[in-house]
């Protein structure tokens, strides 16, 4: 029988920053197997390393030290342009100030991602508007980021990550920025994303009631990942 392997792995994996006079572990030998259609929430105090781990895990950033696999590729020491082809088709990222260019209408924001992937215009629009559509902002197309709330724009970020049909989602404090009603709307809506599309889900977050809501819960603590 075929096993197919984790979606995540890392060995040892360590990232190191440098100042003129130490140097510290912002995440120190980590070892950890994330597989597919998991949710996961990662808690710990500020500084602890959280979105360190989740640039790793993102491919945003390199391990100094030890080993990470990315559905059984060691993916430990890619090219920045291939770190950004795997991104570009595997993972969606959620912030917690969005990230929005602010320029561009929600359509455009969504869309972007499928143009860098070489999908043409009018079918980058058609499947952005179908995102946005699903998302409960059909109404809100032509709609810059500073003309909506912030649930909504975070919303926007949501079909942005989800548009291209990713592995993994990585939200680092998603609802921070917003109120409590719009927190517990988008984990909502992010909780189905997980059961509807099978998306591994890793969400950083202060919020205790909400991280029990996920299956498995990941403590990092000067940069110890337990
Ligand atoms: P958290 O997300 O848990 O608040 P971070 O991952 O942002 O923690 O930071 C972990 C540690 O690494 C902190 O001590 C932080 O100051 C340090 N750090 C993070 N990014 C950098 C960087 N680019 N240069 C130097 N130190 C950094
Ligand atoms: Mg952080």
């Amino acid at each position: 029988m075929l096993t197919e392997p984790p979606l995540l792995k890392m060995n040892n994996v360590s990232k190191l920053y440098r100042s003129h006079s130490e140097t510290v572990a912002a995440i120190d030998s980590a070892n950890l197997t994330i597989n597919r259609g998991e949710r996961w929430a990662v808690l710990g105090p500020s500084g602890s390393g959280k979105s360190t781990l989740l640039s790793i895990l993102g491919l945003l950033d390199q391990p100094d030290k030890g080993h990470y696999f990315f559905d059984g590729d060691d993916v430990s020491r890619l090219d920045g342009d291939t770190r950004a082809f795997i991104r570009n088709r595997h993972i969606g990222f959620v912030f917690q100030s969005f990230n929005l260019l602010p320029r561009l209408s929600s359509l455009d924001n969504v869309a972007l991602p499928l143009l860098y992937r070489g999908i043409s215009r009018a079918e980058a629009h058609e499947l952005a508007r179908q995102q946005l559509e699903r998302i409960g902002l059909g109404d809100r197309l032509d709609f810059r980021p500073a003309s909506l709330s912030g649930g909504q724009c975070q919303r926007v970020a949501i079909a942005r990550a989800l548009v291209g049909q990713p592995d993994l989602i990585l939200a680092d404090e998603p609802t921070g920025n917003l109120d409590s009603a719009n927190a517990e709307d988008i984990f909502d809506l992010l909780m189905s994303l997980n059961v509807e599309h099978k998306v591994t889900l890793i969400i950083v977050t202060h919020d205790d009631a909400l991280a029990q809501r996920m299956d498995l819960q990941l403590q990092v603590k000067d940069g110890r990942v337990a």
